[in-house]
Formats: C-alpha cells, structure tokens, sequence
C-alpha cells in the first residue's frame, strides 16, 4: 500500500516529482508529503522565486531540496548548480546529509561548507565539481573572495533560516553572496518568522514570488478535549530511551506513540518491546488485514502501545487510549489537534506528551499559538525518579495482595522462617524478591539535557532559550549545604533571579543545578568566584556520563 501512496496522486508522485526521487522517498518510509511540501515543491519546480514561513520540523528541507534535486543536469559546470545559505554548521551538515540522501539515485554531488572545518578538505571537493553547495554565508564569502567557489552558474539560491541568519549578523554577507549569482536565478527564502527585515531582503531579492503560510485553521476553544499536555526536550541519540522512560513514569493502559516514517516505527517499536512493552507497529507498508488485526489487539489489551505513522492512524478510533505520544513535534500545528483529539473524550482523561529536539521548539510554539493554551516543558524523569517510582509500584503490588484473603496457606513458610530470623527481614526478602521479578532495579546511565545549539565558529554567539543547562557545583551535603545557600549564591553574585533558577540536587559531595542556557556561562563565571559555606567550590557545565 506504501508504494500506492506513494505513487499516488495525494502522494509525492502527485506533486510531479522524477521516479528517482519518489524512490528514494519510498525507502526513506516517507508516506505522504508535509504542508509545506505539498505547497511549495509545485511552484519551485515551476521555476517561481517563492517565501515561506516554516520552522524546523515542518519538512521544510525536502521542499527545497527535492525541486533543486529534480532540476540538476549532469553536465559538468564550473561552479555549483544551486547554492544553500543556512545559519549554523550544524544545519549545513543536517541539510548537505538530507540532499544527499534524497539524491541518491542520481549520486548527487553535494558539499557542506562552514566554518571551523579545515579548509583544504573543502578546496578539494570544490575543485573535483560539485553540484550543490550548502554553506554557512561567512565561510562561503571566504571561498568566494579566494576564488574557490565559482557562482556563475547556480541556478537557484536557497535562503534557509534566514530569520536565524539576519539575528546572527549575516545580513550583508548574504547580500554580497547574492551579487556573485546570476541575476535570472531562481530564489527560495524559508524563515520561521517574517519580521519587516526579511520582507525587504524578499522585496529587494525575489521576484515575484509566491508566499506560503502554514494555514492557521483557527481552533475554537470548545473544540480542544481537556487532555493534560506536555512536552521533554530532548537531543536525538537520547529520544528512544527518554519515551521508554517516560512511559514507566506515566504507565498508560493503552497509549498510541506517532513517528514521522515507516523507519521510525519500526525502531521505536522494537525499542519499547526490548523495554519490556508489548507495543506493535502500524504503517502504510502494512495490509488492510494486519492492520486490524493490530487495531484488534489493542481494543482486546494485549497490545498496550501502538506505534504508528500519521497515515497507517488517520480515522483511527480506540475507546481505551490514555495517551498519546508525539516522538517529534508533528510537522503541522493542525496535526498535533488531530492527534490529541484521539484521547480525552467523553469527558474522560487524556494525556498528551510530545518529545521536542532543542532545534524544534519553535514548533511547539506554533502549536501554542495555535491552540491558546502554554504547553508546559517537564524534565525527563532521573534514573532516581525512576527508582522510586519502581518501588512505588512493588508497594501497590503489595497493598493489593494484602488484601487477598488466601493469605493463610503461605503461613507456615514465616512460621518456619521466623525460627531463625526476625519477621521483619523476612518481609523484606520477600519484597526484593518481588521487586526484582517485577522488573528489578534501574540500571541505565543519566540522559543529559540537551546541550545549547552549536554554532558556528565564525558566528557570533546568542543567547538561545532552548532550556536549561545542569552545572555542577563541588560542594554537598557534608558542608551542610542546603539548597537555599546556592540559590542565593547564584542570585547574589551573577543576578539571576531566584525564580529561574531550576531544580536542584545535593548529594554529599557536590550538588547539581539547572540554570536556563543563557545564563549558564555568566552563573559559572559569578559563581566561581564566590565563597559558599566557607568554601570555593568548583563549578563547571555537568559532564553527562554516558
Ligand atoms: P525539516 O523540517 O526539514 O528539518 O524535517 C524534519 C524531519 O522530518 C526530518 O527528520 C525529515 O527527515 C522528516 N521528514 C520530512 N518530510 C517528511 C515526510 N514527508 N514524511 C515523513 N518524514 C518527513
């Protein structure tokens, strides 16, 4: 069914996309084009200049990378065909990596160039041709004024983040790249917020073009279930294990996990089922049958988490569904009010918790504004949460069998047993081994908070408001340490107010404290000159042990 879709008129093929592609889409588990794809691939094929307003995680990438894809000719040119602007080298890997993928059949020539990165490696594959070139603008100016990147023949720019971009200065770098390409070039400018300045750079540098707006259908209030949401914020190596732990803590009875691709579902699902879930996957690439068979194991409670793909879910109606997951924030406002609509009915609860990478946050704003309503950031359950919480559940275990009647027959095992030892540690033998046949003891590493976004070398630094960093502080418990000595430690010496400072951990020896990012570098800076309790402890950003 995978390859009717995708084939499909309401798939990619419908957009007009070449065979090459719509393979590489396939094998990629992509079911169906996003919004913003299924609006902007049409006219940038057609050659039109276009502005759209999209942030990280709407898809963005492929509905520029695939009409650039579509339009590259094997001959050889001097200089690149299409050029890339992105504001971090982190996004110029992301982007270079997805052009990459996408363009496999047509083995793409496609090159990352930024900053920090040694030089040579670049001049190399500049020289040896490349088709595509995504770079950050300081380091592509510098290849420009060294003669290196020829841009004559560039048939399309592409102005990724470009909010993002004129925020980290890059605004006259942009201009004087533009001046290198070809007047009747074909520009693509995609930014997340519209500000008057990127009106006038669209003004001044594209022509005529057609503007694109993820439609904002307005959701009445009445409209959205009362359903408690929430969101983690999380680095990408770390979801999988971060969902596992958040549905210890949560414990659904019947909990459907959304993913974007066919890939997705497939390791998500496996993940959980090595967790200890009985979780089952569904997608497009499944039959009409499987799929109900599915469906029936998860009304019946055999199956208590259903991992699935918007499509493989659409019309999809279970009474006993608790919860819904996003693994990422969805790639529109209005498939999130889809998604939770699916729990939370008929007056009873409903939880929706969705897993957010630091670069998509801005979509969860979207999502905000969207609904009217703030979605709350919690922090991820500790491996110390998850230790109680484990105890907490053996106790319930207990509580419930106390209040069997068929207690009795077990008697003469403690009759036996108290011979030799007090009832007490009896007890307490007998709980650790209901403990461990319940699951035992967690035993997996720390999972850290995500670090600030990584900028460019050649960038200037900006405060982002991505969350919090944990530092680490070397003093504890034993030097009578008490959280209000560091709360007014970091307030008094660095002016953070209390109220931002985040939760706190003392342990004997040295504490732990989250800060929000921005804050982090000035707090270890006042801090580290401060005296607390008589002493002058280190401080320093948590290490995470991995
Ligand atoms: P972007 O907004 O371009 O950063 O893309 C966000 C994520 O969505 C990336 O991991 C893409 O691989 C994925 N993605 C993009 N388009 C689709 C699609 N049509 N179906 C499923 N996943 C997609």
């Amino acid at each position: 069914m995978d390859e009717d879709l995708v084939e499909s008129e309401a798939g990619f093929a419908g957009l007009g996309l070449r065979p090459e592609l719509l393979r590489a889409l396939l094998s990629l588990g992509y079911e169906e084009p996003t919004p913003i794809q299924r609006e902007a691939i049409p006219p940038v094929l057609a050659g039109h200049d276009l502005v759209g307003q999209a942030a990280t995680g709407t898809g963005k990438t492929a509905a520029f990378a695939l009409p650039i894809l579509q339009a590259l000719t094997a001959e050889r040119t001097a200089g690149p065909q299409a050029l890339a602007l992105v504001p971090t080298r982190e996004l110029a890997e992301q982007v270079s990596q997805a052009v990459h993928r996408y363009g496999r059949e047509l083995n793409v020539r496609v090159l990352p160039v930024y900053g920090g990165q040694p030089i040579g490696r670049q001049l190399q594959a500049l020289s040896r041709g490349v088709q595509v070139v995504v770079g950050t603008p300081g380091r592509v100016l510098d290849h420009i004024s060294r003669g290196t990147l020829d841009l004559s023949d560039v048939r399309t720019v592409v102005l990724d983040e470009a909010d993002e971009m004129l925020d980290m200065g890059f605004a006259e770098d942009i201009e004087a790249i533009l001046a290198e390409t070809p007047a009747e070039r074909q520009t693509v400018l995609f930014s997340a917020t519209m500000p008057p300045r990127i009106d006038a750079i669209a003004r001044r540098h594209l022509r005529e073009p057609v503007r694109i707006q993820m439609a904002r259908e307005d959701v009445a209030p009445g409209e959205m279930p009362l359903v408690r949401q929430s969101a983690y914020v999380v680095g990408r190596p770390y979801k999988a294990a971060a969902l596992g732990r958040i549905l210890d803590v949560e414990a659904p009875t019947a909990a459907i996990v959304f993913c974007r691709t066919r890939e997705e579902v497939d390791s998500v699902t496996e993940a959980l089922n090595g967790r200890g879930y009985r979780a089952e996957a569904l997608h497009g690439g499944m039959s009409q049958d499987q799929r109900d068979r599915v469906m029936g194991r998860l009304r019946g409670g055999s199956t208590e988490l259903l991992v699935a793909t918007d499509v493989a879910a659409r019309g999809l109606d279970v009474e006993q569904l608790t919860h819904v997951i996003n693994f990422n924030v969805p790639s529109a406002p209005e498939a999130y009010v889809h998604r939770i609509g699916r729990v939370g009915r008929a007056g009873r609860e409903g939880v929706a918790i969705t897993l957010a990478e630091p670069r998509e946050q801005r979509m969860l704003k979207a999502i905000e504004r969207l609904i009217g309503r703030r979605i709350p950031i919690e922090r991820l359950p500790t491996v110390t949460d998850l230790r109680a919480r484990r105890l907490e559940l053996t106790r319930a275990t207990l509580q419930n069998a106390l209040e069997d009647d068929d207690l009795e027959r077990f008697r003469v095992v403690i009759d036996s047993l108290t011979d030799d030892h007090d009832i007490e540690t009896v007890a307490l033998a007998a709980v650790k081994l209901l403990h461990e046949a319940a699951g035992g003891d967690v035993d997996e590493a720390e999972i850290p908070s995500p670090a600030p976004a990584r900028r460019d070398k050649e960038t200037r630094q900006r405060p982002t408001d991505s969350g919090v960093t944990r530092l680490f502080v070397g003093i504890g418990r034993r030097a009578g340490l008490r959280p209000q000595d560091l709360v007014g430690a970091i307030a008094g010496e660095s002016g953070l107010p209390a109220r931002d400072v985040g939760a706190i951990q003392i342990t004997d020896r040295f504490s732990l404290v989250e800060v929000p990012d921005s804050a982090a570098d000035r707090v270890i800076k006042a801090l580290s000159r401060a005296t607390i309790r008589g002493r002058r402890p280190t401080v320093r950003r948590e290490r995470p042990n991995r």
